[in-house]
């Protein structure tokens, strides 16, 4: 088992890089954004109560969130290991992943922390905004609360591995390539 979370700001890369790391290593992609959006086209009791907080750039309240990573997990008993993609979010996301993961005795392996300028944040957001059809990336004032709650809560997340020596930040400007080249060296240097 390999597990891996990819993190960084909104915009910053994840689920580009996600579906090419996946790809390569074999690992079941756990994209919190994604499994929220699909339970919203799904009309679960889950999605609505989740919109409110999305379309608003808030954060999900945690014990949504944490069930929903706890279910996916115990859907996947086969996976070769997992990469975790918007989630840990909070202090409270990680502590809870963590004690998931002692359950199933495979920890966390590496958390690998792409590092990109506010600017280049809101640029690429605003550009996908205009393709991908998420109301919460057609907003600016929704984009700048993202880019908030993420100071303002997640950024723990990071120090909360910083102290297992688990983080490795990398640089997540330059061609989609060669940030891809540059997390698969981290990877390989672990695995
Ligand atoms: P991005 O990182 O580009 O903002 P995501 O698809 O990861 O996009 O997340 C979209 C929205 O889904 C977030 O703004 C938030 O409302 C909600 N969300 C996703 N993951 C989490 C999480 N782990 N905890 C709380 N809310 C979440």
């Amino acid at each position: 088992m390999f597990n891996l979370i990819l993190f960084g700001p909104p915009g910053s890369g994840k689920g580009t890089q996600s579906e090419k790391l996946i790809a390569k290593y074999g690992l079941k992609h756990l994209s919190t954004g994604d499994l929220l959006r699909n339970e919203i086209s799904q009309k679960t009791s889950l999605g609505q109560a989740a919109q409110n907080f999305m379309d608003q750039g808030q954060l999900v309240p945690d014990e949504v969130v944490i069930g929903m990573i706890s279910s996916a997990l115990d859907a996947n008993p086969e996976a070769q290991g997992f990469l975790f993609d918007g989630f840990p979010r909070t202090s409270a996301q990680a502590e809870a992943l963590d004690k998931l993961l002692e359950l199933k005795k495979t920890p966390i392996a590496v958390m690998l922390a792409l590092d990109v300028s506010e600017e280049e944040l809101v640029k690429r957001l605003v550009k996908r905004g205009e393709t991908s059809g998420r109301s919460d990336d057609n907003n600016e004032s929704v984009i700048r609360a993202r880019i908030m709650e993420y100071h303002n809560k997640t950024t723990a997340v990071a120090d909360h591995y910083k102290a297992f020596d688990k983080v490795v930040l990398v640089k997540g400007e330059g061609s989609v390539d060669d940030i891809f080249t540059r997390l698969c060296k981290e990877i390989d240097a672990r695995n």
